[in-house]
């Protein structure tokens, strides 16, 4: 069975003594006193795939190195929940596609093996009460061939592929039309470029499965820099195959849970991680960093902060960050995504030849996929709500958004939805160490006049996270690549310091 927590129980971290310090007068004094002082070479911020990748590697090239986790767990955005039987699924990032070498690479490395997202069947479109099955490998992957919208969306798609290979994956600020296409937002050009209600609808879907927002929300630019990033440097990306599931980034699912990698990637740093530690404070001056959590003071030579650039706004800073990283990370806001999964003893839809993937307006969820164990059993339906439905959802009952869900599941495959054995939702916009998903994205004039802040170190600190990866930007592939690059940017940092400490 693969174990969901790491706890503290496995690795260094201690709350212990949080309630005793609540107590007294002022608390934060006394803890301030009670903090214990480690040093180390290079301490990583963060342990979700980006920080542990970053650890390994430093790891490997014999350097020191100590991870701070605010969590009591490590995966940050990749989570698994156990549903029986010692299975899980994931409430979390999840699939794994084509291109996504690294990712792919580093689950090898560590025993994880992949498995195919179930696709056999039709899957189902909804659209005004109207259920149409249609062939899952059809010309337009999973986008519904809605024949009053297929030919607008179809040019749609065609559109923003071609304009999306003119923007440079690691300068998107770069791009010829930068400009242009940074005054504006996706719905603008949407507004501009389909004509039909159902181009539109369909548009707007994939905006939303995709960024976990809505087209008003992004930068025309951003979302061409997001298109070309899904891929790599010998296949450039395109939207199709951030919407497909073969050939997609949904074609694949690791089997005992994405978040494995995670805990594997700790238990081989074994000590080096530290949970409960939410770093606050990061001050720096030519000597070295400092890195101060509620009871450990860190000191050490580098810090690498790895995570969404709107968490790094919850960190203090002294000296303050330079102006364009200080305003960057008040612009790059995060997705909003509540991810729901129902139970069932068998995946019944499965032998009424469907894939158990819907696309349709059956509110709050638009989008669904069959996310059972490998071997089929039990079956789980996985639904989405995502950017405005999760906005309005979000703050709802939950037993009024629960009820909503499985009407929406029942729309789509049937009243047996209805009653499900379990049902598990995790809505990523609450939980205060993550604030949102999938990723953070850019609105209008954030990559123009701020995008090279995203990966420009501060003096010590350097920035890793899956939104600073140019390739596969704000998927795991992506997080992993990022600690891949800062490792490398550390080590050189490390190998000057070496070179001119050797001159002296
Ligand atoms: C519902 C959902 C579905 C997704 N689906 C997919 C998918 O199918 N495929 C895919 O590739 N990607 C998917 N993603 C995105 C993917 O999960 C992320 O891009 C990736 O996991 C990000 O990794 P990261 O290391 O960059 O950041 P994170 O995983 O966010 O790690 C950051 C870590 O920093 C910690 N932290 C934050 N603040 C502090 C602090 N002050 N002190 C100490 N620690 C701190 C956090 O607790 C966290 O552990 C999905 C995400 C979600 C939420």
């Amino acid at each position: 069975m693969a174990d969901t927590r790491l706890t503290r129980r496995g690795l260094l971290g201690g709350a212990a003594a949080g309630a005793a310090v609540a107590a007294l007068p002022d608390a934060a004094l006394a803890r301030r006193r009670r903090r214990r002082t480690r040093r180390t070479e290079v301490v990583v911020i963060g342990a979700g795939l980006a920080g542990l990748t970053a650890a390994r590697d430093l790891v490997r090239a014999r350097h020191d190195v100590l991870v701070l986790e605010a969590r009591d767990r490590v995966g940050g955005r990749t989570l698994n929940a156990p549903i029986g039987g010692g299975k899980v699924v994931e409430i979390g990032g999840q699939w794994i596609g084509p291109t996504q070498d690294r990712l792919s690479a580093l689950a090898r490395s560590l025993g994880i093996g992949t498995f195919k997202t179930y696709n056999t069947g039709s899957n189902i479109y909804l659209r005004r009460g109207v259920r149409t099955p249609y062939a899952s490998d059809g010309p337009l992957g999973p986008i519904p061939p809605d024949p009053t919208g297929v030919a607008d969306v179809a040019g749609a798609l065609a559109e923003l592929d071609r304009m999306a290979r003119e923007v440079p994956l690691d300068a998107p600020w770069k791009a010829p039309k930068a400009k242009e296409w940074d005054s504006q937002t996706l719905e603008t050009w949407k507004q501009a470029h389909t004509t039909t209600d159902a181009g539109r609808f369909l548009l707007d879907v994939s905006c939303q499965a995709v960024f976990a927002a809505e087209p008003r929300d992004l930068s025309l630019l951003f979302a061409l820099f997001y298109i070309h990033s899904a891929g790599n440097e010998r296949s450039p990306g395109t939207l199709e195959r951030l919407t497909n599931t073969p050939g997609g980034a949904q074609e694949s699912r690791f089997v005992g849970g994405s978040q494995l990698i995670s805990i594997k990637l700790a238990r081989k740093l074994g000590h080096r991680v530290l949970l409960d530690q939410p770093v606050r404070r990061i001050s720096q001056d030519r000597h070295g960093v400092r890195v101060e959590c509620d009871r450990l003071v860190v000191e050490a030579e580098r810090a690498i902060v790895a995570m969404a650039p709107a968490m790094t706004r919850h960190i203090h800073y002294h000296p303050a960050l330079p102006e364009q990283r200080a305003q960057l990370i008040q612009r790059y806001p995060n997705g909003s995504v509540i991810k729901c999964e129902a139970v069932y003893p068998e995946p019944f839809w499965r032998r009424e030849g469907l894939t158990g993937q819907a696309v349709g307006d059956a509110d709050p969820v638009r989008v669904t996929f069959d996310n059972s164990p490998p071997d089929g059993s039990p079956g789980v339906m996985l639904g989405f709500i995502e950017g405005e439905q999760a906005r309005k959802w979000g703050s709802r009952p939950a037993a009024e958004r629960k009820a909503a869900v499985l009407r929406s599941f029942a729309a789509y495959f049937g009243d047996r939805m209805l009653s499900p054995t379990r049902y598990i939702e995790k809505n990523w916009t609450e939980d205060r160490w993550t604030r949102g998903c999938y990723e953070g994205y850019a609105p209008p004039g954030v990559l123009l006049d701020y995008g090279p802040a995203i990966r420009r170190p501060v003096g010590r600190v350097h920035w890793a996270g899956s939104e600073t990866s140019p390739i596969w930007n704000g998927y795991m592939e992506g997080a992993v690549r990022s600690g891949e690059r800062v490792a490398r940017e550390v080590r050189a940092a490390l190998r000057g310091r070496s070179r001119r400490s050797a001159a002296a």
